[in-house]
């Protein structure tokens, strides 16, 4: 007999999970299943994402709903859409042998039209968040009469987004004689005191410890000075060619900041943060799941709950506030039995921080370097010569391969390898050439930086210098045609045929847009533009005046010539020889006192050249307490 149906489960439901894979429940399935399935009692688990509680809680959920009855009698409220369409889909996918079984999601951000009509069709379980749940209640179109099971699906995260009322409110909505599942990673006093409140004597289970680590997963750091981190951060990448990961920044502004550094150096990243509309976090989303993304930049906040299979590492661009967060972040990786790395980019002020997530966590962190240029140019060319190897051969060559031997006769099959592997090899080696030392020397006793005695200073200088001009251009083309200015690099980029290096900052308005260039390029811009439509309307680029851009500057409350995003010191940058600038902060950074990144390489994100996409957007800053 199947563990599942041992453990209560209908066989039509075994047959659907079967074909998801899952062969034998999780340690909180195999404990939650057969308590909830008596249908009679309050739970609380104490469990991560990653952990199979949406399985822990859906099979129970599904066994004890009545299909006939067209009513709603499971709700399960959660924090993000993006949690409420992952749970809405893995219901609809346990249930696909069960017959009509009508699961309804409910988030903000969609038609609520839509979604109230859904619902009149006749909803068994509605997943909602609770801001757009409380709506549609307000207009009496929902009848929760029939409810037996409410489930508060990452309680503690609801109620640190300020969800506490409306739970409330949504709750007094339901019939006082059904069990409320609550499931939360943490249990702060405000989720105890929900657990007191709407629950009666509750089963509780802890599944691992309260904020232990997933055993399958490494913890590594690297240490670089604070205006080294970003070229640090690309060589981590290049040194892992086969990265399918996800980039922690602890604001929203870093977040859109980085993304679109990789971008600009060639790297198929996006940014998805709160500042981006629901339809544009969906289609970076859409594009991560599918693999057509490698690098996903994301905020705490945004990534929530995220669950797509396979990430290979987290990346902890910064620290977040809490290690409630640092566990969050790297339960992204090493799903359902997977393995997978988190690593943290620290200086070396942060050498507390990581000892106190490892208290926490009970799990070392394992210092490594950062590696050096030639590493990562043997990494990479290893990388380069195994895809070649498994590449999957194309027939449609063989009406060439006459030819090419003829090219080749002289050639023996030594040089002909050492000739391929040179192709990419010797542009990376140029990246590399000369790539200092990014490793900050700690003395963890003192816990201070010594700096380099071999001049890393000079080494930096020469990097820099040199003028790049920029002109500035407006565009007819803005957000109101949906643009983000992610989609107008990439728009211009793919029409101008110019490098996204060459691109300043872009400011996306409502009908109109501006972006500089550098100087040199102009004439491409005006070329590639020429008679070019957009939805049937002519486009038009012009130079920019100066006066626009200061009347634009005060409407949108830049302050005169401080820039927050990059681009801001151009005059400064060098652009010249072949060198490809690692990617933006050139601008007067603030926050932490970081001016430009300099003199690391690597543009390219790898051999070979992959998809490399141009996208994203912009705004977001947190508490700070550890
Ligand atoms: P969750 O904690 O519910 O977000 O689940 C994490 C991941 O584990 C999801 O991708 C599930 O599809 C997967 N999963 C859940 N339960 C099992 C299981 N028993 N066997 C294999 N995979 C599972």
């Amino acid at each position: 007999m199947n563990l599942f149906e041992q453990l209560g489960i209908g066989p039509k439901t075994v047959q659907a999970i079967t074909e998801l894979g899952f062969e034998a429940p999780t340690p909180i399935q195999e404990q939650a299943i057969p308590e909830l399935l008596k249908g009679n009692r309050d739970f609380v688990g104490l469990a991560q994402t990653g952990t199979g509680k949406t399985a822990a809680f859906g099979l129970p959920m599904l066994e004890l709903i009545n299909l006939d009855l067209r009513q709603p009698q499971a709700l399960v409220l959660c924090p993000t859409r993006e949690l409420c369409l992952q749970i809405t889909n893995d219901l609809v996918n346990f249930s696909k042998y069960l017959g009509q079984v009508n699961v309804v999601a409910v988030y903000g951000g969609a038609s609520i039209i839509n979604q109230m009509r859904d619902l009149k069709r006749g909803a068994h379980i509605i997943v909602a968040t609770p801001g757009r749940m409380l709506d549609i209640i307000n207009r009496n179109v929902i009848n929760f009469d029939n409810v037996k099971i409410s489930v508060l699906d990452e309680a503690d995260e609801m109620l640190n987004m300020g969800f506490q009322e409306d739970i409330n409110s949504i709750l007094s909505h339901t019939p006082d004689t059904k069990n409320t599942w609550l499931f939360s990673a943490t249990m702060p006093n405000e989720v105890r005191r929900i657990s007191q409140n709407y629950m009666t004597d509750p089963f509780e289970l802890t599944v691992g410890n309260r904020n232990e680590g997933n055993a399958n997963i490494e913890h590594e750091y690297y240490v670089a000075k604070a205006r080294d981190k970003y070229a640090a951060f690309k060589r981590l990448v290049d040194f892992n060619p086969e990265i399918f990961g996800i980039v922690f920044c602890r604001t929203k502004i870093e977040t859109q900041e980085i993304a679109e550094a990789l971008i600009r150096d060639g790297y198929n990243a996006d940014a998805l943060h709160g500042d981006l509309s629901q339809q544009q976090r969906d289609k970076v989303m859409k594009r991560y799941r599918d693999r057509s993304l490698q690098l996903l930049i994301a905020t705490d906040v945004a990534a929530r709950g995220i669950d797509v299979n396979d990430v290979t590492h987290v990346i902890n661009y910064s620290l977040p506030d809490d290690v409630e967060s640092y566990t969050h972040r790297s339960g992204r990786t090493a799903r359902a039995g997977k393995t997978g790395v988190s690593m943290a980019i620290v200086n070396s002020k942060e050498m507390g921080k990581i000892r106190q997530i490892e208290r926490i966590i009970k799990k070392k962190f394992t210092k490594c370097d950062i590696p050096n240029g030639f590493d990562v140019c043997e990494k990479q060319l290893f990388a380069l010569i195994h895809k070649v190897h498994n590449v999957q051969l194309n027939d449609q060559i063989d009406q060439y391969l006459e030819r090419i031997n003829a090219e080749f006769a002289d050639v023996s099959k030594e040089d002909i390898i050492k000739r391929f592997a040179s192709l990419e090899f010797n542009r990376f080696l140029d990246y590399y050439k000369n790539a200092p030392d990014l490793n900050a020397r700690v003395d963890e006793r003192e816990g201070r930086e010594r700096v380099g005695e071999r001049g890393e200073r000079g080494e930096r200088h020469t990097m820099r210098g040199g003028a790049g001009k920029f002109t500035r251009l407006f565009v007819n083309l803005g957000s109101l045609d949906d643009f983000t200015r992610g989609d107008m690099l990439r728009y211009i980029c793919d029409n101008a045929h110019v490098s996204g290096s060459k691109i300043g900052r872009i400011d996306v308005k409502g009908v109109y847009s501006f972006f500089e260039i550098e100087s040199d390029n102009v004439d491409k811009i005006f070329e590639g533009f020429k008679s070019k439509d957009f939805n049937g309307r002519q486009v038009r680029v012009e130079i920019s005046q100066d006066g626009d851009r200061k009347r634009e500057e005060r409407r949108s409350g830049f302050g005169g010539g401080e820039r927050r995003s990059f681009g801001g010191n151009r005059e400064g940058g060098n652009r010249e020889g072949g060198e490809r600038r690692s990617g933006g902060f050139g601008g007067n950074r603030e926050r932490n006192g970081e001016r430009s990144d300099r003199g690391d390489r690597g543009g390219r994100g790898g051999f070979g050249g992959g998809n490399r996409e141009r996208r994203p957007s912009s705004s977001e800053d947190k508490r700070g307490r550890w």
